[in-house]
């Protein structure tokens, strides 16, 4: 048994607390390498925001769970060497699907765990959600609960069908299962490709696709039902289009790839939305860098020459995220 504690890493609920009183949300990264590693810790070093590392089960396959864990302690002491005195760092399982999962991350050292019951029957989402938090509530670990079916692809996570969290349900929900967080559908989803051309319009003069706004009357609704009470937004990347031209520009092939407008985000961000989930858009990133170096310098076969860039635009991304979308800057001083 490892006490996230006795590594530095701190559970979300005092960061969950201030980002509702605040009217901001805390980001919610995904990591699967040291170059994303370093990259995300370097943006919220540098802005002081609290941050959320988050592994999915992909990132448990790829790169194994328990080096994943070394490494976010090792995150600690590199941000400690950045100059930010008391980093606020989370480690949190991303979409757990299992109590075994959720339990093995506990008493590994994560702070925070996500249980991913969304596809079972209503009564079973709930009582498996309460067995992940009875366990985890024993050491201080915070767990966050879904809600509603979001659709997208991520990792081993996909849903053909979305429905929307209904309302009516999360305040039964949220006081049986006990959980910290609710994760809830209104319209995002998980993937570059979000939504299907005939969901969306198109922009006449760029020929871009215009996405559906997200359910905003939903999420006000939930939030006049549970005050105060922490909420999640999953598959809120905006796929930035200057990435996917990158991409696109130099051999890759990306057609109709489409996000959230982060403008929307930054609406959500101010209400009880206080954790914001962003993998595709680092994928991007990354991918766009190395593609530029490759097409550009043929003959470049050290990897630093290309990750190196990659992780300097996830880093340009990050930043971009925490300071003109979250509002989660200065947050963690
Ligand atoms: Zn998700």
């Amino acid at each position: 048994m490892v006490s996230y504690k006795d590594l530095g890493l701190v559970n979300t609920r005092e960061m969950f607390a201030k980002a509702v009183a605040g009217g901001y949300a805390i980001p919610a990264f995904n990591f699967n390498n040291m170059e994303q590693l370093q990259a995300i810790i370097q943006a919220a070093a540098e802005t002081k925001s609290p941050v959320i590392l988050q592994v999915s089960s992909g990132a448990r396959k790829y790169a194994n769970q328990t080096l994943l864990r070394y490494m976010a302690e090792g995150a600690v002491e590199y941000a400690k060497e950045l100059g930010w005195e008391h980093p606020q760092i989370c480690l949190h399982l991303d979409h757990g699907n299992s109590f075994e999962l959720c339990k093995s991350c506990v008493d590994m050292g994560f702070s925070s765990v996500m249980i991913d019951a969304s596809s079972l029957p209503y009564e079973e989402n709930i009582a498996l959600t309460k067995q992940v938090v009875d366990y985890a509530h024993k050491y201080d670990v915070t767990v966050e609960a879904e809600l509603g079916v979001l659709a997208g692809v991520e990792d081993e996570v996909s849903a053909e069908e979305s429905h929307y969290t209904r309302p009516e349900e999360v305040i039964d929900f949220a006081t049986r299962s006990g959980c910290d967080s609710l994760a809830i559908s209104i319209g995002t989803s998980h993937g570059a490709y979000k939504f299907k051309p005939e969901q969306c319009k198109r922009d006449p003069e760029t020929g871009r696709l215009v996405p559906p706004p997200l359910a905003f009357d939903v999420l006000h609704e939930i939030e006049k039902k549970l005050p105060g009470f922490p909420i999640v937004l999953h598959g809120s990347s905006s796929v930035p289009q200057e990435y996917v031209d990158i991409i696109n520009a130099h051999g890759g092939k990306l057609p109709d790839a489409v996000g959230i407008p982060e403008e929307q985000l930054r609406e959500a961000s101010k209400s009880a939305v206080c954790k914001i989930n962003i993998d595709s858009d680092s994928r991007l990133a990354m991918t766009a860098a190395i593609r530029q170096v490759f097409d550009e310098k043929p003959g470049e076969f050290d990897p630093r020459k290309y990750l190196g860039p990659a992780r300097d635009e996830m880093k340009k991304l990050y930043m971009h995220k925490i300071i003109n979308v979250l509002g989660s800057d200065g947050k963690a001083e």
